[in-house]
């Protein structure tokens, strides 16, 4: 492991599980005696070999069968790059259907993270392609893109679930809002229409004035949908929305590939930038 590579591991070690399912499983009954739902998530991504994605498939349906025998509270969270989208779209399909359908046998969701941009169109396609045939699963929308709102009607139309983020890649200011007043007046808008849409949905942000306003706006009801925050960041929050009887889950990465996860956790805010630093003092 190189230098720089060291350094964010000590920053990143307060959002990662640790390296082993059994450490993503500890983790999750620690979050569901907060009254915290578990989102696991097995890191990696980009994966460029067939084997490799094949045994991301099998890590996913042993952590499926582990949430449901040690009777959690929680699902998996995954990424279609790891299921080999890159390699074989057809085959990337055929993983994603199983793991979804074990997850439909356990009763358990399953949410397909949303990646960069160019993956954007055969997510939908895939995630669409699945929802025709279980209906328990849910994709994650960014906020940033220009297009999500129309790609969120789409959902609604087919009465899917969705997670809606701001967004964690780069992208170019031809397809994404790049302020973050913009980004947040947005997700604001969208988050609005899944109020008023009727499928389940997850309000997944820390941004206070974003909760604050899913707060106004489930005066009414407290259900039909989740507040869903990281590991590791506004943990006070996650405590005090939970007492006020909103459901959360935590979204709880683990494993060995912890460092694409971690770069974008360190890059977003300036905080990390400035622990990154003072850990090299
Ligand atoms: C459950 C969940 C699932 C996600 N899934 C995806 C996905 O599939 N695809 C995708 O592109 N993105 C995903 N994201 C990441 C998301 O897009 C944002 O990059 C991330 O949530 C930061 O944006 P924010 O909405 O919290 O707002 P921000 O404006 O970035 O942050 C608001 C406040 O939260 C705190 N905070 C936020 N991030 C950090 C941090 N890294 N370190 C310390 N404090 C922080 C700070 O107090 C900050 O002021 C997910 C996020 C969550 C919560």
């Amino acid at each position: 492991m190189g230098l720089k590579e060291a350094l964010i591991l000590r920053i990143a070690k307060r959002w990662i599980a640790g390296t082993r399912l059994e450490d993503a499983i500890k983790d999750a009954k620690k979050a569901n005696s907060r009254g915290v739902g578990a989102v696991i998530n097995y890191l990696g991504e980009d994966i460029t070999e067939d084997s490799v994605a094949e045994s991301h498939t099998n890590e996913y349906l042993r952590l499926q069968n582990e949430i449901h025998n040690q009777g959690i509270r929680g699902c998996v969270s995954l990424k279609l790059t790891q299921l080999g989208l890159i390699l074989d779209r057809e085959k990337a399909r055929r993983r994603l259907e199983k793991i979804v359908e074990n997850g439909a046998k356990l009763k358990q969701y399953v949410w397909i993270d949303m990646e960069g941009s160019k993956f954007t169109d055969v997510t939908l396609y895939l995630y669409l392609a699945v929802l025709e045939s279980y209906g328990n699963t849910g994709v994650a929308l960014q906020a940033y893109l220009r297009r999500t709102q129309d790609d969120m009607e789409r959902i609604i139309s087919k009465g899917g679930m969705v997670r809606l983020v701001k967004g964690a890649y780069r992208e170019s200011s031809e397809i994404a809002f790049s302020k973050r007043t913009e980004i947040r007046k947005n997700y604001e808008k969208l988050m609005e229409r899944l109020f008023s849409s009727g499928i389940y949905f997850a309000v997944a942000t820390h941004d206070k004035h974003l909760i604050d306003r899913a707060i106004e706006l489930s005066k009414e009801k407290k259900e039909g949908f989740e507040f869903e925050l990281l590991k590791g960041i506004r943990e006070e929050l996650k405590d005090e929305l939970v007492s006020s009887g909103y459901t959360v889950s935590e979204y709880l990465p683990y494993g060995e590939n912890w460092y694409p996860y971690s770069k974008r956790r360190i890059y977003e805010h300036p905080s990390n930038i400035m622990l990154l630093i003072r850990s090299l003092i």
